[in-house]
């Protein structure tokens, strides 16, 4: 059997880490295209080489253009590809343009889509990955959820009379994160204890300047209280210069985005996270850290409803109120809730069960 994985973001990369290993366990053959959605070293090459992915079969080098195009001319690319190869399914993860592109394409071809990290949702329309997650949820065969708040999305979305399956199976970054937490390393000149640490890069606060003062004016003033580690992101720091704004370096360490391994080390070692990422929300939890959500919703309501997830949005008193109200505290995780690290497993459990029970 051959499967084709279709990824081409940072946090896929994290995704398929597992699902690479566990796809070679079970005799799968995987073909993968890397859409080169994020290509420089530091959002790509650091991943394959630290975490010792498989290596891409095909990489398309199709990134830094608007969502229309970039989504046209990964279709267009990975429509060849898959008339060459004629995988028996492809797997797409998340919610990226890369995810749509490659599940749109597929489904087309009539090659049943597994959709991994399927479910979510924000509620929030405005944001391009609701959009690419619903429309890759309608298309796909296989639909693997990370959470059960997930499961009863799509069952209120009426998929379960659709002609496709749905599985809970965990979240497979949890599986990334417990196989990999031994080989945590620090990034140099980083303090080892009482620091916040701080990922900003979601397109609603980047692209929007009033909020991304807002928000970089809180990052400044929580600096004040505990010194702040921030990776920041290529988008924002683009977005940041466009703008004419700097962040106060004397308050925020700023850092070149982290490899994975210095990622868990720094999610282990801090003591709060402020974040707007998806992965980062869930990965703040399974390290008993309490994560302040810098948006004005999120995915994984699960962790809201136990109080360790807050959503502050980008209104700096909200963020600071709730950074003062929370600094000290934490949580202790139920990594259940995520699949225990085997998320990984019971995707191929479901992927081969799917293709025993379809002729
Ligand atoms: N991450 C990383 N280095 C960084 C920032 C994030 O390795 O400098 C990891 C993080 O631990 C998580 C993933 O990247 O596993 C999240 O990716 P991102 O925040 O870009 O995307 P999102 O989860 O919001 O889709």
């Amino acid at each position: 059997m051959k499967g084709m994985t279709i990824l081409g973001a940072r946090p896929q990369f994290i995704k398929s880490a597992c699902m690479s290993l566990e796809l070679k366990r079970r005799g799968v053959q995987e073909v993968m295209i890397h859409t080169g959605q994020h290509f420089d070293a530091s959002m790509s090459q650091i991943f394959f080489e630290q975490m010792n992915l498989k290596r891409a079969d095909y990489f398309l080098d199709i990134h830094s253009l608007s969502h229309g195009a970039m989504t046209g001319r990964m279709m267009e690319e990975i429509e060849k590809i898959l008339l060459l190869e004629r995988p028996d399914f492809t797997v797409v993860y998340g919610d990226t343009n890369s995810t749509l592109a490659g599940a749109l394409a597929s489904c087309k071809l009539h090659i049943p889509v597994v959709h991994i990290e399927a479910g979510l949702r924000s509620f929030d329309m405005k944001m391009p990955e609701e959009i690419n997650r619903i429309l890759t949820d309608r298309i796909s065969s296989l639909l693997l959820v990370p959470s059960q708040a997930a499961q009863e999305n799509l069952a209120r979305e009426g998929f379960e009379s659709f002609d496709s399956q749905i599985t809970w199976i965990g979240d497979v970054m949890l599986d990334s994160l417990l196989h990999f937490r031994p080989f945590s390393t620090p990034p140099k000149g980083i303090p080892k204890e009482n620091f916040i640490l701080c990922t900003l890069h979601r397109q609603e606060n980047s692209d929007n300047k009033e909020r991304l003062m807002e928000i970089i004016g809180a990052i400044e003033e929580a600096g004040e209280l505990m010194p702040v580690v921030l990776p920041l992101h290529p988008r924002t720091r683009a977005r940041l210069e466009h703008e004419g704004l700097k962040l106060d370096e004397s308050k925020v360490l700023v850092i070149d985005p982290v490899g994975y391994l210095e990622m868990l080390w720094l999610l282990e070692h801090c003591k709060i996270v402020m974040t707007d990422s998806g992965g980062v929300q869930k990965e703040a939890y399974c390290f008993g850290k309490l994560c302040l959500t810098l948006r004005d919703s999120t995915e994984w309501v699960e962790l809201m409803a136990q109080g360790a997830n807050f959503l502050v949005g980008s209104n700096k008193e909200m963020i600071l109120g709730a950074l003062h109200q929370h600094l000290e505290d934490s949580i202790i995780p139920d990594l259940d809730i995520y699949g225990g690290g085997k998320a990984s497993q019971r995707a191929l459990d479901a992927l081969l069960n799917f293709f025993k029970e379809t002729p």
